[in-house]
């Protein structure tokens, strides 16, 4: 399809981002089978007469994934991004896992993106060659309480239409994962593993094939409304000022993805498109242990749904890692640090289940920061997916609270932003 199909690709204004970085990945171009290397990070000079069809705000893995979608539908794409490139916040952050989509309420966005994306994913990771394993996971209760909530879990992701979930029998689970104590389990075949850095190349260096340009090192700091669309102004690590236009903006600015809403004038507050930053932490398990699970294994969430519990993710290196947990941070501000209390917290949950680890078999690992829409101790939040005309801001495509599982998502969220253009 192309770009002239989308109704929306209105915004033709002159531009002038000074220097745009347009990077390419040796790594993609690798897993890509390419043999031709780009230079790792190289600058053009754009010339004062520029603009765009499309401007997205942000590098994550789903800004990628909808550069990748548009430019290859033949529009003409600018990414802009405030470090120097891509990955550098969520998406370098998580599990790594590829959700089946369980969990989340039936025909929520989360679910019905989540159970496709799921599929998506693992066709995209065939085709580009990108690491992954489907390993597969055990939800485990520990107890009659938690079995009785897990049956409510199956029937959801059945309801769902998750792919190759199964209540297993417990004999089977204790020959599969002798060492984690269970009442009762599930087993969702369709759970993965994949590498989240080697995905996102993949997805960058498709878009610049397509033509798809990178503003690293520029932090957007207004978006004002102009007849053919809008114009972005952003600022480099300099201070330098530039601008460009589109008619068409998709904020995918992650954490800060309600205050790029509010530069197009939006009130956050109002609109419920208020973030709160809800940190999980991970530790890693010690390379003696890593015999104590063969799949990745999952406690029974909490009904709330702020996090799936402490788990066990298998790393593709075979290694085990711990995490995350669920605290709400009082300020906005990436502290990605982990405190001693963590430690103590993270052993007593991962005890309850994990027969025969120590508490020093676990040292610090990294920490994420969920961007999210559900306050602490509220109700479930949808992914925020939106095209603002009801706003006034046509062409304005905020995507907000784009927690997990965002990274299984990335593809289908960019399928339904194209779909939302047309
Ligand atoms: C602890 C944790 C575990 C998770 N585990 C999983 C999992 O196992 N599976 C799964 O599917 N999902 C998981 N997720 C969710 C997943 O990581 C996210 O949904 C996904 O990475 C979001 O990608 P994104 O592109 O929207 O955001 P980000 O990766 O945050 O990217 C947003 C980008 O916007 C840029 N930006 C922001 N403001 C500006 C500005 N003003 N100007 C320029 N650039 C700007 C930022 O620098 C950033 O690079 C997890 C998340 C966390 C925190």
């Amino acid at each position: 399809m192309g770009c002239i199909e989308l109704s929306l690709f209105i915004g033709f204004k002159y531009a002038s981002i000074n220097k745009i970085a347009v990077a390419s990945d040796y790594e993609a171009q690798y897993y890509l089978g390419i043999s031709t290397l780009f230079a790792y990070m190289s600058y053009i000079n754009m010339s004062s007469s520029l603009s765009y069809d499309v401007i997205i705000i942000g590098a994550g893995i789903v800004g990628l994934a909808c550069a990748e979608r548009l430019s290859s539908s033949g529009a003409k794409v600018l990414v802009i991004e405030r470090h120097p490139g891509f990955g550098n916040e969520t998406s370098s952050r998580n599990s790594e896992v590829i959700h089946a989509g369980i969990y989340y309420p039936q025909n929520s966005l989360k679910a019905i993106l989540c159970v496709d994306g799921n599929r998506k994913i693992y066709v995209w990771c065939e085709k580009y060659r990108i690491p992954h394993y489907r390993i597969g996971k055990f939800i485990v209760a520990v107890n009659k309480d938690e079995s009785e909530r897990l049956e409510n879990i199956y029937q959801n992701g059945i309801a769902n239409g998750v792919q190759g979930l199964k209540r297993s029998p417990i004999e089977n689970f204790r020959k599969e994962e002798p060492h984690i104590n269970a009442h009762s389990v599930l087993w969702s075949g369709s759970t993965g593993i994949v590498d989240s850095h080697k995905l996102m190349a993949s997805l960058e260096y498709l878009a610049i094939e397509c033509g798809c340009d990178f503003a690293y090192n520029h932090s957007v700091e207004q978006i004002k409304p102009i007849s053919s669309g809008y114009e972005v102004v952003s600022t480099d690590t300099h201070g330098n000022k530039s601008s460009a236009t589109a008619g068409i903006i998709i904020n995918s600015a992650g954490l800060d993805s309600d205050s790029v809403a509010e530069m197009a004038g939006i009130n956050a507050d109002k609109t419920g498109y208020r973030l709160h930053y809800c940190k999980g932490h991970y530790f890693k398990i010690t390379p003696s242990k890593s015999h104590i699970a063969n799949h990745l294994i999952y406690p029974v969430p909490n009904d709330k749904l702020h996090s799936l519990g402490i788990h066990i993710t298998c790393e593709l290196d075979g290694s085990l890692k711990l995490g995350p947990d669920s605290q709400y941070l009082a300020t906005r501000q990436q502290d990605y640090s982990i405190s001693g209390e963590a430690h103590r917290k993270f052993y007593q949950a991962a005890a309850e289940y994990i027969n025969g680890l120590e508490y020093d078999d676990i040292t610090p690992g990294l920490a994420g920061i969920r961007p999210k829409l559900q306050t602490e101790g509220g109700g479930f939040r949808d992914f925020v997916i939106a095209e603002e005309s009801g706003k006034g801001l046509p062409g304005l495509i905020n995507l907000i609270g784009i927690e997990s599982p965002g990274l299984t998502c990335c593809l289908t969220i960019a399928d339904y932003v194209f779909g939302l253009l047309r």
